[in-house]
């Protein structure tokens, strides 16, 4: 029997928004429940410059319509723009070095598309070209990506460009991450029979073309899907990979908020959720500073370490398995320059900087070159991405010292001078998240689905969401929501 009554949400970032958007649709009364004093989780801005620029994400995915298709539904479809800008550099020995034009999560399918860039040696190449031509018969389950790339793409083409790559997108070590749920195209390339390169060429010609025709859609590779934020994000493929909102992706927390209304309850942190007094099932009780709000269902959108703690006493073995999510810490520094004081053109999407360099910096964005909401007559606007899983020396640093560090590392890459770095010609705003991006380890797609068969056995009615589970990119986390949503409905 289809549920009636009221569905309480647990966190107002976009997974909760989006939930909760749904189940307003459906008719049923939603009450979103943050605990913060704002809505919209990760997706913040900052002011800089007198402008107002994303200090969260600044894009999503456009080949997983979950995201367009929100905001055509929140009427913000006029708004969805495209890059304006193409290509990307790498920091490699002193030089910014173009990225290979066309490759799989920064594996390209011949070797000479690195031989002779100075982002490998020959040798590094040499190595590349022996992997594309081995027969990929080995079958890695869900090994960590450094377990199953290293041995085919070599370590130097790992460490170059796959690892920051995908690395630096999810603040996350390559060597640890679950291949499976974070390199999808190159799960299913390494599994494909027949040599590496030949299967990573068509990997991208069908991503080229927009879909996934080999692959329909049992919940893994929607998953692994809705992770292309992370695999396809930087490489270059002929349509359009990203898509963003004329003046930021905050537009898309502004429009459910306007949608939600009275729904929402800021600074109403979940303290607990219990079944109500009648003991009837799915019935549920969620406690908060101010008092306590009955449901008939509960949607958990907060991050995995409060889903762990508020699912403790309902559902013990979902709450061990969440709780042991680890999170990396990644801190986004928005700079505006003015543009007179650039030191280089910002011709691209920005720079990756691989580990081995040394730098906190792990990538930079030419915000302004990237997206035309943040052209500026006057300021280039750059967006500083310091912090990894292994790499917590950002935390150690108050703001005005991260600023200092990350302008001193803008004059090392040639960005701006280094006395324009010292005497600071510029203006910055540092956006510290402390507890980011959830890390995925290899079988994280498995563990997510014991959690979700765990909550249908023993919780009723009470579904979670979020970045945690099918992918940290804003397409995954909607679409967590919105099948939390039917999952509470039915
Ligand atoms: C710096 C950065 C850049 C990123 N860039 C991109 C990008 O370009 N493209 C992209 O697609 N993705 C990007 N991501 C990832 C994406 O932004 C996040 O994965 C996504 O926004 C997470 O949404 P969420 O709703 O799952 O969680 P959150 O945004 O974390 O929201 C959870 C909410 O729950 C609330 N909460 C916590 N505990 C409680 C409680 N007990 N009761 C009530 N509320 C509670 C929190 O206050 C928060 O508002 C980026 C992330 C970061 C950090």
């Amino acid at each position: 029997m289809r549920m009636t009554g009221r569905v309480a949400v647990v966190g107002g970032g976009i997974a909760g928004l989006a939930a909760a958007y749904e189940l307003e649709h459906a008719g049923i009364e939603a009450v979103v429940l943050e605990a913060g004093d704002r809505l919209g989780g990760k997706i913040d801005s900052v002011e800089v410059g007198n402008l107002t620029v994303d200090s969260g994400p600044d894009g999503f995915v456009a080949r997983d319509p979950a995201a367009t298709e929100l905001c055509r539904r929140l009427g913000l479809g006029g708004d969805l723009v495209e890059p304006a800008a193409r290509g990307a550099f790498v920091w490699v020995d002193g030089c910014l070095r173009p990225l290979p034009e066309r490759s799989v999560l920064g594996v390209p399918w011949t070797a000479d598309a690195v031989r002779g860039t100075g982002i490998v040696s020959d040798e590094g190449a040499d190595a590349l070209a022996r992997g594309l031509a081995l027969d990929a018969d080995s079958r890695p389950g869900d090994a960590s990506v450094g377990e199953a790339l290293r041995p085919l793409v070599g370590n130097e083409v790992f460490e170059r460009l796959v690892d920051p790559l995908l690395g630096g997108i999810n603040a996350g070590s390559a060597d640890q991450m679950s291949l499976e749920a974070c390199a999808p195209s190159l799960y299913e390339a390494v599994r494909r029979s027949g040599p590496l390169g030949p299967a990573l060429q068509q990997i991208a010609a069908r991503r080229d073309r927009g879909g996934d025709p080999e692959n329909p859609a049992p919940t893994a590779s929607t998953q692994a899907r809705s992770m292309r934020k992370t695999s396809d994000d930087d490489s270059e493929a002929p349509a359009p990979v990203f898509k963003s909102l004329r003046g930021g992706v905050t537009r898309m927390i502004d429009a459910l908020a306007a949608e939600l209304g009275d729904a929402v309850r800021l600074s109403a942190p979940a303290q607990s959720v219990a079944p109500t007094p009648s003991g009837a099932a799915g019935r549920w009780r969620v406690a908060t500073p101010h008092g306590s709000l009955d449901a008939d269902g509960v949607i958990l959108a907060c991050p995995a370490w409060e889903s762990a703690r508020l699912l403790e006493p309902l559902a013990p073995e979902a709450a061990r398995i969440l709780s042991e999510i680890e999170y990396a810490g990644v801190a986004l520094a928005v700079f505006a320059v003015p543009q007179d004081r650039l030191a280089r053109p910002l011709e691209g999407r920005g720079y990756l900087v691989p580990r081995d360099q040394g730098l906190l910096t792990t990538a930079c964005s030419w915000a302004g070159a990237k997206w035309r909401h943040y052209h500026h007559e006057d300021l280039a606007v750059l967006r500083v991405s310091a912090g990894r899983t292994d790499d917590r020396r950002w935390l150690d640093l108050n703001g005005d010292e991260l600023v200092a560090a990350l302008a001193g590392e803008l004059a090392t890459t040639g960005m701006i001078s280094a006395t324009d770095a010292s005497t600071g010609s510029f203006e910055a705003r540092v956006a510290p998240w402390s507890r980011g991006l959830p890390q995925y380890r290899p079988g994280h797609l498995q563990r997510m689905a014991a959690v979700h068969d765990c909550l249908a056995g023993e919780a009723p009615r009470l579904a979670a969401a979020g970045a945690a589970f099918g992918g940290v990119g804003l397409p995954a986390c909607i679409r967590g929501g919105q099948q939390a949503a039917a999952a509470v409905l039915c």
